[in-house]
Protein backbone atom coordinates (compact mmCIF):
# COMPACT_ATOMS: atom_id res chain seq x y z
CA UNK A 1 0.00 0.00 0.00
CA UNK A 2 1.19 3.72 -0.60
CA UNK A 3 1.65 5.39 2.38
CA UNK A 4 1.20 9.40 1.96
CA UNK A 5 4.57 11.41 2.59
CA UNK A 6 2.94 13.26 5.61
CA UNK A 7 2.30 9.67 7.59
CA UNK A 8 5.13 8.64 6.76
CA UNK A 9 7.15 11.18 8.20
CA UNK A 10 4.85 11.47 11.03
CA UNK A 11 5.94 7.64 11.31
CA UNK A 12 9.07 8.49 11.28
CA UNK A 13 8.85 11.59 13.79
CA UNK A 14 6.96 9.72 16.05
CA UNK A 15 9.53 6.65 16.43
CA UNK A 16 12.31 9.22 16.66
CA UNK A 17 10.54 10.37 19.80
CA UNK A 18 9.08 8.18 21.79
CA UNK A 19 8.91 10.39 24.66
CA UNK A 20 6.87 13.19 22.94
CA UNK A 21 4.90 10.59 21.67
CA UNK A 22 3.87 9.74 25.06
CA UNK A 23 2.69 13.55 26.37
CA UNK A 24 1.01 13.41 23.06
CA UNK A 25 -1.26 10.28 24.31
CA UNK A 26 -1.64 11.79 27.39
CA UNK A 27 -3.13 15.04 25.82
CA UNK A 28 -5.53 12.93 23.81
CA UNK A 29 -6.82 11.43 27.09
CA UNK A 30 -7.28 14.98 28.74
CA UNK A 31 -9.33 15.83 25.28
CA UNK A 32 -11.42 13.15 25.94
CA UNK A 33 -12.13 14.10 29.20
CA UNK A 34 -13.28 17.55 27.19
CA UNK A 35 -9.73 19.51 28.71
CA UNK A 36 -8.58 22.12 26.62
CA UNK A 37 -4.88 21.18 25.60
CA UNK A 38 -2.56 23.44 23.80
CA UNK A 39 -0.65 21.50 21.25
CA UNK A 40 2.03 24.15 19.78
CA UNK A 41 3.50 27.62 20.31
CA UNK A 42 5.53 29.14 17.52
CA UNK A 43 8.27 31.16 19.35
CA UNK A 44 9.76 34.23 17.80
CA UNK A 45 13.60 34.51 18.98
CA UNK A 46 13.99 37.35 16.77
CA UNK A 47 12.77 40.13 14.77
CA UNK A 48 16.06 40.63 12.77
CA UNK A 49 16.22 39.83 9.18
CA UNK A 50 18.79 39.89 6.67
CA UNK A 51 15.96 40.14 3.80
CA UNK A 52 12.70 42.38 3.11
CA UNK A 53 9.75 40.93 1.43
CA UNK A 54 7.28 42.82 0.41
CA UNK A 55 4.78 40.33 2.20
CA UNK A 56 6.53 40.13 5.51
CA UNK A 57 4.04 39.61 8.26
CA UNK A 58 6.19 39.96 10.98
CA UNK A 59 8.48 43.30 10.35
CA UNK A 60 5.61 45.71 12.31
CA UNK A 61 6.30 44.00 15.67
CA UNK A 62 9.93 44.86 15.67
CA UNK A 63 10.95 47.39 18.71
CA UNK A 64 14.00 49.31 20.04
CA UNK A 65 13.91 47.01 22.34
CA UNK A 66 15.49 43.95 24.49
CA UNK A 67 14.07 40.68 22.74
CA UNK A 68 14.34 37.36 25.01
CA UNK A 69 17.42 36.02 26.43
CA UNK A 70 18.09 32.04 26.50
CA UNK A 71 17.06 31.80 30.20
CA UNK A 72 13.34 33.37 29.66
CA UNK A 73 12.85 31.39 26.39
CA UNK A 74 13.61 28.71 28.21
CA UNK A 75 11.11 29.55 30.96
CA UNK A 76 8.75 30.25 28.61
CA UNK A 77 9.14 26.22 27.06
CA UNK A 78 8.94 25.03 30.55
CA UNK A 79 5.29 26.57 30.92
CA UNK A 80 4.36 26.16 27.81
CA UNK A 81 5.11 22.17 28.92
CA UNK A 82 2.63 22.65 31.74
CA UNK A 83 0.07 23.80 29.28
CA UNK A 84 0.45 20.18 27.52
CA UNK A 85 2.31 21.70 24.36
CA UNK A 86 4.54 19.15 22.33
CA UNK A 87 5.59 21.06 19.06
CA UNK A 88 7.54 24.39 19.52
CA UNK A 89 8.54 26.11 15.89
CA UNK A 90 11.43 28.72 16.60
CA UNK A 91 10.52 31.47 14.34
CA UNK A 92 11.58 35.19 14.16
CA UNK A 93 12.66 37.66 12.12
CA UNK A 94 15.39 34.82 10.97
CA UNK A 95 15.88 32.53 13.98
CA UNK A 96 19.57 31.94 12.54
CA UNK A 97 20.72 35.28 13.45
CA UNK A 98 20.17 34.67 16.94
CA UNK A 99 22.96 33.47 18.54
CA UNK A 100 21.55 30.72 21.24
CA UNK A 101 18.95 29.03 18.75
CA UNK A 102 20.90 25.88 19.06
CA UNK A 103 20.90 26.01 22.93
CA UNK A 104 17.25 26.95 23.11
CA UNK A 105 16.03 24.01 20.37
CA UNK A 106 18.29 21.63 22.94
CA UNK A 107 16.70 22.42 26.01
CA UNK A 108 13.20 22.71 24.06
CA UNK A 109 13.97 18.84 23.07
CA UNK A 110 15.11 17.96 26.23
CA UNK A 111 11.39 18.93 27.56
CA UNK A 112 10.34 15.96 25.10
CA UNK A 113 8.99 18.89 22.67
CA UNK A 114 9.01 17.95 18.65
CA UNK A 115 10.87 21.08 17.51
CA UNK A 116 10.99 22.97 14.30
CA UNK A 117 12.49 26.32 12.82
CA UNK A 118 10.87 28.12 10.22
CA UNK A 119 14.63 29.63 8.43
CA UNK A 120 14.05 31.81 5.13
CA UNK A 121 17.73 29.20 4.34
CA UNK A 122 19.86 32.69 3.81
CA UNK A 123 21.97 30.74 6.29
CA UNK A 124 21.84 27.52 5.73
CA UNK A 125 25.18 25.99 5.41
CA UNK A 126 26.23 22.71 5.49
CA UNK A 127 27.91 23.76 9.19
CA UNK A 128 24.65 25.48 10.48
CA UNK A 129 22.36 22.63 9.31
CA UNK A 130 25.02 20.07 10.90
CA UNK A 131 24.55 22.59 14.44
CA UNK A 132 20.97 22.18 14.14
CA UNK A 133 20.80 18.45 13.59
CA UNK A 134 23.16 17.86 16.91
CA UNK A 135 20.84 20.31 18.80
CA UNK A 136 18.04 18.18 18.38
CA UNK A 137 15.82 19.87 15.33
CA UNK A 138 12.77 17.44 14.45
CA UNK A 139 12.07 19.78 11.28
CA UNK A 140 13.56 22.64 9.27
CA UNK A 141 11.00 24.18 7.71
CA UNK A 142 12.15 26.96 4.94
CA UNK A 143 10.36 29.89 3.17
CA UNK A 144 10.05 29.47 -0.70
CA UNK A 145 8.22 32.27 -2.77
CA UNK A 146 8.29 30.90 -6.11
CA UNK A 147 9.49 28.14 -8.31
CA UNK A 148 11.13 30.36 -10.32
CA UNK A 149 15.06 31.65 -8.40
CA UNK A 150 14.05 35.23 -10.36
CA UNK A 151 11.11 35.69 -8.80
CA UNK A 152 11.84 33.94 -5.44
CA UNK A 153 15.36 36.69 -5.46
CA UNK A 154 12.96 39.37 -6.69
CA UNK A 155 11.21 39.51 -3.48
CA UNK A 156 14.11 38.37 -1.05
CA UNK A 157 17.35 39.30 -2.29
CA UNK A 158 20.07 38.44 -4.32
CA UNK A 159 20.87 34.37 -4.12
CA UNK A 160 18.43 33.56 -1.83
CA UNK A 161 17.08 30.79 -3.94
CA UNK A 162 20.23 28.96 -3.84
CA UNK A 163 21.06 29.39 -0.63
CA UNK A 164 17.82 27.83 0.47
CA UNK A 165 18.32 24.79 -2.00
CA UNK A 166 21.43 24.33 -0.98
CA UNK A 167 20.28 24.39 2.48
CA UNK A 168 17.46 21.55 1.52
CA UNK A 169 20.37 19.29 0.19
CA UNK A 170 22.23 19.54 3.30
CA UNK A 171 19.47 18.49 5.49
CA UNK A 172 18.36 15.99 3.36
CA UNK A 173 22.23 14.44 2.93
CA UNK A 174 21.80 14.70 6.81
CA UNK A 175 19.06 12.71 7.20
CA UNK A 176 16.44 15.88 8.29
CA UNK A 177 12.66 16.45 7.76
CA UNK A 178 12.50 19.49 5.74
CA UNK A 179 9.11 21.11 4.50
CA UNK A 180 8.70 24.19 2.34
CA UNK A 181 6.25 27.18 3.63
CA UNK A 182 4.69 28.71 0.75
CA UNK A 183 1.97 31.47 0.63
CA UNK A 184 -0.56 30.60 -1.73
CA UNK A 185 -1.96 33.70 -3.51
CA UNK A 186 -4.17 35.07 -5.87
CA UNK A 187 -1.08 35.98 -8.29
CA UNK A 188 0.76 32.42 -8.30
CA UNK A 189 -2.63 30.47 -8.73
CA UNK A 190 -3.54 32.79 -12.00
CA UNK A 191 0.19 32.24 -13.35
CA UNK A 192 0.16 28.67 -12.14
CA UNK A 193 3.60 29.09 -9.46
CA UNK A 194 2.23 27.41 -6.75
CA UNK A 195 1.76 24.35 -8.84
CA UNK A 196 5.31 25.02 -10.01
CA UNK A 197 6.27 25.01 -6.20
CA UNK A 198 4.42 22.16 -5.30
CA UNK A 199 6.25 20.23 -8.12
CA UNK A 200 9.66 21.50 -7.12
CA UNK A 201 8.90 20.20 -3.50
CA UNK A 202 8.14 16.57 -4.77
CA UNK A 203 11.17 16.57 -7.07
CA UNK A 204 13.12 17.24 -3.99
CA UNK A 205 11.47 14.68 -1.81
CA UNK A 206 10.19 17.38 0.94
CA UNK A 207 6.47 18.56 1.95
CA UNK A 208 5.53 21.47 1.19
CA UNK A 209 3.08 24.04 3.85
CA UNK A 210 0.38 26.24 2.35
CA UNK A 211 -0.27 29.28 3.98
CA UNK A 212 -2.80 31.68 2.79
CA UNK A 213 -2.06 35.37 2.60
CA UNK A 214 -3.19 37.07 5.64
CA UNK A 215 -4.34 40.85 6.11
CA UNK A 216 -1.50 41.33 8.47
CA UNK A 217 2.00 43.30 8.57
CA UNK A 218 2.97 44.69 4.65
CA UNK A 219 -0.37 43.04 3.72
CA UNK A 220 -2.49 45.48 5.96
CA UNK A 221 -5.76 46.39 4.80
CA UNK A 222 -4.88 44.94 1.00
CA UNK A 223 -8.11 42.91 0.48
CA UNK A 224 -7.16 42.26 -3.33
CA UNK A 225 -4.19 40.09 -2.07
CA UNK A 226 -6.42 37.47 -0.24
CA UNK A 227 -7.98 34.62 -2.03
CA UNK A 228 -11.39 34.70 -3.65
CA UNK A 229 -13.79 31.88 -2.85
CA UNK A 230 -12.96 30.53 -6.10
CA UNK A 231 -9.32 30.55 -5.35
CA UNK A 232 -10.59 29.06 -1.52
CA UNK A 233 -11.58 26.22 -3.55
CA UNK A 234 -8.58 25.86 -5.36
CA UNK A 235 -6.31 25.69 -2.35
CA UNK A 236 -8.78 22.96 -0.73
CA UNK A 237 -8.26 20.73 -4.08
CA UNK A 238 -4.49 21.14 -3.57
CA UNK A 239 -4.43 20.00 -0.05
CA UNK A 240 -5.97 16.62 -1.22
CA UNK A 241 -2.38 16.31 -2.88
CA UNK A 242 0.04 14.34 -1.30
CA UNK A 243 2.58 16.03 0.38
CA UNK A 244 0.95 19.33 0.55
CA UNK A 245 -0.39 20.32 3.77
CA UNK A 246 -1.30 23.13 5.55
CA UNK A 247 -1.05 23.98 9.55
CA UNK A 248 -4.66 23.22 10.78
CA UNK A 249 -3.61 19.54 9.44
CA UNK A 250 -1.28 18.98 12.58
CA UNK A 251 -4.58 19.59 15.06
CA UNK A 252 -5.68 17.09 17.00
CA UNK A 253 -9.26 16.18 16.51
CA UNK A 254 -10.40 18.77 13.68
CA UNK A 255 -9.10 20.92 10.76
CA UNK A 256 -10.39 23.76 11.93
CA UNK A 257 -8.24 27.10 12.63
CA UNK A 258 -6.23 26.36 15.65
CA UNK A 259 -5.37 30.12 16.60
CA UNK A 260 -5.27 30.65 20.80
CA UNK A 261 -7.41 27.13 20.94
CA UNK A 262 -4.58 24.46 20.19
CA UNK A 263 -1.96 27.43 19.20
CA UNK A 264 -0.59 30.04 20.53
CA UNK A 265 2.47 32.65 19.45
CA UNK A 266 4.69 34.50 21.67
CA UNK A 267 6.85 37.70 20.24
CA UNK A 268 10.49 38.08 21.00
CA UNK A 269 9.28 40.35 23.50
CA UNK A 270 7.24 38.40 25.41
CA UNK A 271 3.82 39.02 23.98
CA UNK A 272 1.37 36.43 23.84
CA UNK A 273 -0.67 36.25 20.74
CA UNK A 274 -3.52 33.52 19.43
CA UNK A 275 -1.15 32.99 15.65
CA UNK A 276 1.85 34.79 14.51
CA UNK A 277 -1.28 36.66 11.71
CA UNK A 278 -3.40 38.18 14.82
CA UNK A 279 -1.41 40.77 16.27
CA UNK A 280 -3.29 40.80 19.27
CA UNK A 281 -1.76 40.24 22.71
CA UNK A 282 -3.69 39.31 25.17
CA UNK A 283 -0.73 40.16 27.63
CA UNK A 284 3.32 39.35 28.14
CA UNK A 285 4.87 36.40 29.68
CA UNK A 286 7.47 38.51 31.52
CA UNK A 287 4.48 39.96 33.81
CA UNK A 288 2.04 37.51 34.46
CA UNK A 289 2.34 33.21 33.92
CA UNK A 290 1.16 31.95 30.63
CA UNK A 291 -1.67 29.67 31.75
CA UNK A 292 -3.42 33.09 33.20
CA UNK A 293 -2.81 34.74 29.53
CA UNK A 294 -3.99 31.76 27.72
CA UNK A 295 -6.91 31.79 29.77
CA UNK A 296 -8.07 35.34 28.77
CA UNK A 297 -7.46 34.87 25.29
CA UNK A 298 -9.82 31.75 25.72
CA UNK A 299 -12.46 33.66 27.61
CA UNK A 300 -11.87 36.82 25.21
CA UNK A 301 -15.14 34.57 22.76
CA UNK A 302 -13.19 35.42 19.52
CA UNK A 303 -11.55 31.77 19.16
CA UNK A 304 -13.87 28.58 18.99
CA UNK A 305 -12.31 26.29 16.60
CA UNK A 306 -14.94 25.51 14.67
CA UNK A 307 -14.00 27.24 11.37
CA UNK A 308 -12.18 25.69 8.37
CA UNK A 309 -11.28 29.10 7.26
CA UNK A 310 -8.24 30.88 8.14
CA UNK A 311 -9.41 33.28 10.65
CA UNK A 312 -6.26 35.87 9.71
CA UNK A 313 -6.70 35.00 5.86
CA UNK A 314 -9.99 33.75 4.59
CA UNK A 315 -12.65 34.73 7.66
CA UNK A 316 -14.05 38.11 5.78
CA UNK A 317 -16.09 38.61 9.33
CA UNK A 318 -13.42 38.34 11.68
CA UNK A 319 -10.83 40.25 9.59
CA UNK A 320 -13.35 42.81 9.62
CA UNK A 321 -14.16 42.56 12.93
CA UNK A 322 -10.99 41.80 14.80
CA UNK A 323 -8.12 42.54 12.78
CA UNK A 324 -8.72 45.83 10.56
CA UNK A 325 -9.06 47.53 13.63
CA UNK A 326 -5.99 46.63 15.24
CA UNK A 327 -4.48 49.17 11.93
CA UNK A 328 -5.16 52.16 13.26
CA UNK A 329 -4.85 51.81 16.99
CA UNK A 330 -1.59 53.06 17.42
CA UNK A 331 0.54 50.36 19.09
CA UNK A 332 1.66 46.64 17.67
CA UNK A 333 0.30 44.35 18.72
CA UNK A 334 -2.66 45.74 19.48
CA UNK A 335 -3.47 45.41 23.23
CA UNK A 336 -6.60 43.26 24.03
CA UNK A 337 -8.17 45.41 27.28
CA UNK A 338 -10.32 42.68 28.69
CA UNK A 339 -12.46 45.51 30.80
CA UNK A 340 -13.49 46.99 27.73
CA UNK A 341 -15.01 44.05 26.48
S1 LIG B 1 -5.60 32.23 11.84
FE1 LIG B 1 -4.88 31.09 10.02
S2 LIG B 1 -2.66 30.93 10.28
FE2 LIG B 1 -3.54 31.48 12.29
S3 LIG B 1 -3.89 29.51 13.29
FE3 LIG B 1 -5.80 30.02 12.25
S4 LIG B 1 -5.63 28.95 10.27
FE4 LIG B 1 -3.57 29.06 11.12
Amino acid sequence: MHMKHRTRTNIRLALRRKKVLARIMVNYIKLMQKKLVLRQADIAITFDCQLGCKHCSISMLKKEKQVLSLEQVNKVIWQLKKLGVTNINFTGGEPLLKQDVYDMIKFAHSQQMFTSILSNGFMLTDDNVRKLKKSGIDMLIVSIDSADAESHDDNRGKDSFNRVIKGISYAKAHKMEVMIDAVITPDNISDGDIKKQIKLAKELGVLIQLNVPCAVGKWAGKDEKLLSKDDQKYFRELLKEDGVRTDRFSNYLSTKCPAAVERIFITAYGDVLPCPFIHISFGNFLKEPLGKIWKRMLNSGMFSNNTELCLAGEDREFIEKHIKPTYDSGEHPYKYDEDQQ
